[in-house]
């Protein structure tokens, strides 16, 4: 079968041959991809700043955000048959005895950072015709969500990132509406970010770079967020427009706007960094200010990678609300589709929101 990969150690893509995998265990399910999310993660790889092929190997199957279609399910295997759609969770535990995270069924928080990552560390990914996955890391997708599950996956960063918010604010027993939200960047992770919150009940507002118009901003106006562009506001007009916010979403993997925008975070709000920096831009930071803003006002920044079982659970549901909240909006966050062929170029594409690998419609 073909699968899309990248080699090591010259970091070339490559559609190779590989061989069909197959059944190893009952509790394994034989899965035909559908499609397949790019990201920054993957940009990522290609650079080499991320990144990892299974041990003894000289590459790595890409692809961690997945659609697919049951082929076939192991005797042991409940809840799945053939024909049902699945998307697979990305991490998978350490071996560690002595790691509580991954033995707590948690590798999104693992200790020892010997977990392996479908598709970027150390696991071929989905970007192939096929793949194997034991039945405990898929979950069953409505047919309805056909269009838009593969969005699941990049809507889990804001379910994990939200849920610790709650946790965090359960300290303010009085605090009894969410409040105001900015949302940093507007690509899918804080679209989808900017969904999440507003679904939890925030105001939200958008704050990215490109001044309007363009699709981003767009995008994020269609569902009632109003967008303001960094180059024409500025983060200090910003805290005038907006007053102090209670949660800031980080989605660019930008430090500066990231740890700028903290003067924008009212008392007792909380900061949630969800990107993973690859411009390695200089940061000048005025120690002192943080700190007197962090202590004096009680805030919380925090930063959140991955996802869990439960979180995937509630993106499945997240994304049907959506659909019903926001009609068409998701699928329009899917800006284009390409064959698998293109996933280098993909990675690179300048323009629209969501790229997205799509096997049936180019594969066969
Ligand atoms: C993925 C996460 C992963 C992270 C770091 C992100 O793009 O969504 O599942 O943990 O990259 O590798």
């Amino acid at each position: 079968m073909k699968a899309v990969a990248i080699m090591f150690p010259s970091r070339e893509v490559r559609v190779l041959d590989v061989p069909e995998p197959k059944l190893h265990s009952p509790t394994q399910v034989k899965v035909r991809t559908l499609e397949v999310g790019v990201c920054g993660t993957d940009q990522d790889i290609l650079k080499g700043h991320h990144g990892e092929a299974p041990r003894g190997e000289d590459h790595l199957i890409l692809g961690h955000e997945c659609l697919g279609e049951v082929m076939e399910v192991g005797a042991h295997v409940q809840g799945l048959k053939p024909g049902d759609l699945v998307v697979p969770r990305v991490r998978r535990p350490c071996p560690h005895a002595h790691c509580p995270a991954c033995r707590h069924g948690h590798p999104d928080f693992c200790v020892t950072g010997d977990y392996t990552e479908r598709g970027i560390k150390g696991a071929h990914g989905f970007c192939s015709e096929h793949f194997v996955e034991d039945a405990a890391y898929l979950h069953k997708a409505e047919d309805s969500l056909r269009g838009v599950a593969v969005l699941t996956e990049p809507l889990t960063i804001a379910e994990k990132g939200l849920r610790e918010v709650a946790h965090i604010q359960s300290r303010l027993p009085w605090k009894l509406s969410p409040g105001k939200a900015l949302v940093l960047g507007a690509g899918p992770v804080a679209q989808l970010g900017a969904m999440a919150l507003m679904r939890a009940g925030f105001d939200v507002t958008v704050y990215s770079r490109s001044p309007k118009p363009n699709e981003k901003a767009a995008a994020a106006e269609a569902m009632g967020a109003p967008y303001i562009s960094s180059k024409e506001v500025t983060v200090e007009a910003l805290k005038k427009q907006l007053g102090g916010v209670d949660v800031i979403y980080e989605a660019t993997g930008a430090s500066k706007v990231a740890f700028d925008s903290l003067q924008v975070l009212g008392e007792n709000g909380v900061l949630i960094f969800t990107g993973v920096p690859g411009r390695e831009e200089p940061l000048e930071l005025q120690g002192d200010q943080v700190m007197g803003q962090l202590v004096l006002g009680n805030r919380v920044m925090f930063g959140t990678v991955n996802a869990s079982d439960g979180d995937f659970r509630e993106a499945l549901e997240d994304l049907a609300r959506f659909r019903a909240k926001w009609p068409g909006r998701l699928e329009a966050l899917i800006t284009q589709r390409h064959p698998p062929s293109e996933f280098a170029k993909v990675v690179e594409a300048k323009g629209g929101i969501k790229h997205v690998i799509s096997f049936q419609e180019h594969a066969r």
